[in-house]
This record gives structure tokens, C-alpha cells and sequence, in this order.
């Protein structure tokens, strides 16, 4: 049985050199061949370093940094925001551009990366926390194919070793994109009453991690937020890879 397990472990090793050396991993940003040890996220040891992470949580609605976790200024945010980097930085841009523009769903990877290396830095004493992506709507999600706060979440949570739950909460309104809304008040109007939990009892005294890829207004993240403490959720953190 041991034997049988180490023989198939060592198989898997051996087609897995051979599917590198046939399609060798590449950088999603600069696309060139990534070292060994970074192949599994995809992003070379040059590329990594041009990106500065955050170093704590921020407030969501001011961006004070918040290094131990407590919501000093603004306590009537429901979300305290946890963003591993910002959107300004180029390659950082070009990873979230790659996922959600270009289809490229191996860019989940080194975003996914990054979210949990920030995140083992700056807010790894949270207790208990449960994973949920922001939901996209069906419609939404029927067009572009797959939805990359999941894709970021699911990683985030594999290589962290959290809980995930990706059904409890649920888009119900089909609204034009925030992007398109002229004003942060626009947006804070189109989004109302969109989420939905499925289940209170899934979400009910936990801490929750509400995954999404990039923040703009906040706008969205917090009426996820809202939906989710008034179904009884405790603290809620939005890790998102990149703040603009
Ligand atoms: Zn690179
Ligand atoms: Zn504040």
C-alpha cells in the first residue's frame, strides 16, 4: 500500500517534468521561463520583486492603516479591508488585466500568491475564519466564462489551508457594472440589495474572509459586507488583490 502510494507519487512527479519541459511555465507577466520553485505560481523572481505589498489592514472608508486590526476611525464600516497590493503598480495591473480582460486564468495564481503572502504578514491571528468569494451574477458569469474572485479565493484558501464557501452568498440582481457608474453614490445605489445569503447558518458568529480582485469605491464589497452581517457574520475582512 505505502509502496503503491510512493510509486504513483513518484509517477505524477515524472509527468509533471514532462509536461514542464514541453510547456515549460511562464511568467504571466513578462512570460519568460520560471525557476523551479515558482513554477506553481507563475511569476519570476523579477516580476515578484516590482511589487511592494501591503504591510497592515486599512480602514475602508478613510485607508488609515489599522496594523492591529481594530476599526479606530470609522467603526461603521462592516468590512475592515485587507489589500495586498495596490493597482497602480504595473505588473500588478497587468496580472488583474490579464484575469479579468484577457481571460487568463493562470494569472489567479501569482494574484492568489501575493493575497496569502500579505495576508500570513498582516492578519494571520484572525480566528476561524471562513473564505467566500465575492459571487458574480449568473448572467455575468455566463459571459465571461468564470468568476475571478473565486478562482482567487479557491487558491487563496488551498495554499492557506481556510474553509471556503462559495454558495451561501449569492448575487440577485443583474446591474450594469460599477465601473460605469459616474459617482460613488451611483454606485452605492446600483448595488443595493444584490447579495443574498443563502444560508445564515453557514455564516452565522463566524469571521469571514470576502475575496474579491480589485477594490475601487468600495462600494460593492461593503453592501457584501452588509448582507453578510445582517445574516448574523461576525468580523469581516475583504482581502482583495489589489486596492486602486
Ligand atoms: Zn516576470
Ligand atoms: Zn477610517
Amino acid at each position: 500500500m505505502i509502496y503503491s502510494k510512493y510509486t504513483m507519487s513518484v509517477f505524477r512527479r515524472l509527468a509533471a517534468t514532462a509536461v514542464d519541459l514541453i510547456f515549460p511555465p511562464l511568467c504571466v507577466v513578462c512570460e519568460t521561463v520560471v525557476a523551479d520553485l515558482r513554477k506553481t505560481y507563475n511569476l519570476c523572481a523579477a516580476c515578484e520583486e516590482n511589487i511592494k505589498l501591503g504591510d497592515a489592514l486599512e480602514c475602508a472608508i478613510c485607508g488609515a492603516r489599522l496594523p492591529d486590526g481594530k476599526k479606530i476611525c470609522h467603526p461603521e464600516s462592516p468590512y475592515l479591508l485587507a489589500a495586498a497590493a495596490k493597482y497602480e503598480n504595473e505588473t500588478v495591473q497587468r496580472l488583474i488585466w490579464q484575469l479579468k480582460y484577457r481571460g487568463q486564468t493562470v494569472a489567479a495564481r501569482p494574484l492568489a500568491h501575493l493575497m496569502s503572502r500579505y495576508w500570513k504578514e498582516v492578519a494571520n491571528q484572525t480566528k476561524n475564519p471562513l473564505v467566500i468569494p465575492l459571487p458574480l451574477h449568473r448572467r455575468r458569469l455566463k459571459i465571461r466564462g468564470f468568476n475571478q474572485a473565486e478562482l482567487l479565493a479557491r487558491r487563496f484558501a488551498q495554499k492557506t489551508g481556510l474553509p471556503i464557501n462559495s454558495s451561501t452568498l449569492r448575487r440577485v440582481r443583474y446591474i450594469k457594472p460599477q465601473a460605469e457608474c459616474v459617482s460613488r453614490a451611483e454606485r452605492v445605489l446600483n448595488i443595493q440589495h444584490s447579495f443574498l445569503i443563502k444560508k445564515p447558518e453557514q455564516v452565522r458568529g463566524k469571521n469571514i474572509i470576502l475575496v474579491d480582485d480589485v477594490t475601487t469605491s468600495g462600494a460593492t464589497l461593503r453592501e457584501a459586507a452588509l448582507t453578510i452581517k445582517r445574516a448574523g457574520g461576525k468580523n469581516i475582512i475583504a482581502l482583495v488583490a489589489a486596492r486602486a
